[in-house]
């Protein structure tokens, strides 16, 4: 499989790693919103944050909370980001599942909020039920 993230984990791209262990690696985002931008992956290859077995789905968690106090100290940054994208529609380009640990500033105007919708009369209780329904 031609994956650019597999390559990375396997060592044949070289990339500026942060964190290894048997099972994730961390390494600096070569696009960085802000320096120090990190991307933390399974070394095997999931597609998107559904696919992730429970106990990878767990330890990416605690690996990347470790990730995010160790940028924040080294970039005095005032925040973070944790975003992690799912799919083309969502933004993710490389589909092997990632998070992303953004070290923000105080207006750095690195984020565009979203503009918000109105529910319709109805729409909050029939999506809310659908989705209930189906955990
Ligand atoms: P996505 O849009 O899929 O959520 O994010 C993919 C990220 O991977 C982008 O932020 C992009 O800059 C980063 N990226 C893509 N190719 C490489 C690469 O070869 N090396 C590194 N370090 N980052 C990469
Ligand atoms: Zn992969």
């Amino acid at each position: 499989m031609d994956c650019i993230f597999c390559k990375i984990a396997k060592k044949q791209i070289p990339s500026a790693v942060l964190y290894e262990d048997k099972d994730f690696l961390a390494f600096l985002d070569i696009g960085p919103v802000n320096p120090g931008h990190t991307l933390v992956i399974p070394k095997a290859h999931y597609q998107t944050f559904l696919d992730l077995p429970k106990k990878e789905l767990s330890n990416i968690n605690i690996v990347s909370q470790k990730l995010a106090a160790a940028i924040m100290k080294a970039t005095n940054a005032h925040g973070f980001n944790i975003v992690m994208n799912n799919h083309p529609a969502a933004g993710q380009e490389v589909n092997h599942v990632h998070f992303h640990i953004i070290p923000r500033f105080d207006n750095d105007n690195k984020w565009l909020r979203q503009p918000k919708t109105k529910y319709k009369d109805g729409e909050i209780d029939a999506i809310a039920a659908k989705i209930k329904s189906l955990l």
